[in-house]
């Protein structure tokens, strides 16, 4: 396994941002995509001619040496012209997405649903200057789900903020309920072993609080969070980094999934703090090398005992 672009065959960074940072370039990608249409059967190229008439570009050498710029890494040629590839479609994504060239920016809001730890208020609060990126959802009447030196108070969630593009044209409701279904999937990847952001490998340490005590709206005074157990997700190419206690874990198992379904429980909406506040009566290590921890559920006097083993993979569903 080879990390350097060289030994992959590939170009350097920065041979690959000097490609793109020239006009006619991005607008020769942004007109083979444009040609496209989604709902055709085949993927239409477009000729030398088209596309350069399409960039109003006249002097034909000049063009083409444009072009001969992005053949290969983002641009396919075949017999009957040009299309883009993944990567040139990527790029267009990123830049329709306005994901590296606009600012998220929301003001604090409340919101209906109440804290599920404390039934208190909560608002979705960002634009913090330690939290630019981050949407924060947080408890004005107790101390949240976790304390952060950096985050303040209250904090229940706090979750990557959607691109530019998932906040155009939505209300403050629809974007939270986009912010949770772009969180589930984020979660569920990275429970999987893949990164959502590069898709490289991932690696999960379990944080067991040895003394944990959660008292009336307070997170537990030794590991500053409500959840007992934790796992910490880094991503080995990336690090992008996510901490998820057992609650989400569990919940990739389809025994589990179909044992709160049929327990009309909801586990995958805003209110998740209830998966681990609601139903989990019991997490215990019943072995410690290898490492195993048993999740106990119960809802309406049924159980469930879920085993996780170090990395939170489940490797048992017993009902
Ligand atoms: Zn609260
Ligand atoms: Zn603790
Ligand atoms: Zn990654």
């Amino acid at each position: 396994m080879h990390s350097d672009a060289e030994s992959r065959g590939g170009r350097s960074p920065e041979e690959t941002f000097a490609i793109l940072g020239h006009e006619t370039r991005l607008a020769i990608l942004y007109e083979l995509w444009d040609a496209q249409d989604p709902t055709a059967p085949k993927r239409e190229a477009l000729s030398f001619a088209e596309l350069r008439k399409r960039v109003g570009m006249r002097d034909g050498s000049q063009f083409n040496y444009h072009l001969t710029q992005l053949v290969g890494p983002f641009v396919r040629q075949t017999d009957d012209g040009y299309e883009l590839r993944r990567t040139g479609g990527q790029i267009i994504s990123t830049m329709l997405a306005g994901a590296l060239t606009d600012e998220v920016v929301l003001d604090t809001e409340p919101i209906d649903d109440p804290c599920p730890l404390c039934g208190g208020q909560v608002v979705l609060d960002h634009g913090t200057d330690r939290s630019p990126d981050l949407l924060l959802v947080r408890c004005t009447a107790c101390e949240g789900a976790w304390k952060h030196p950096e985050l303040g108070s209250g904090v229940l969630r706090a979750i990557p903020l959607l691109l530019p593009a998932g906040v155009r044209e939505r209300s403050l409701a629809e974007m939270y309920r986009v912010q949770t279904t772009w969180v589930k999937y984020r979660i569920m990847l990275l429970i999987e072993g893949v990164c959502p952001r590069c898709s490289g490998t991932v690696t999960a340490t379990p944080l067991i609080c040895e003394d944990h005590t959660v008292g009336d709206g307070q997170v537990c005074p030794h590991c500053d969070r409500i959840f007992e157990i934790l796992f910490r997700r880094v991503c080995d190419v990336c690090q992008n980094s996510f901490h998820m206690p057992t609650g989400r874990h569990i919940l990739v198992h389809p025994t589990v999934a179909a044992f709160y379904h049929d327990h009309d429980f909801e586990v995958y909406g805003h209110n998740w703090h209830r998966v681990e506040m609601e139903t989990i009566a019991d997490q215990t290590v019943v072995s410690e090398d290898p490492l195993a921890i048993e999740v106990t559920v119960v809802i309406d006097d049924d159980d469930l005992n879920v085993t996780l083993d170090g990395a939170g993979a489940v490797i048992d569903v017993q009902t």
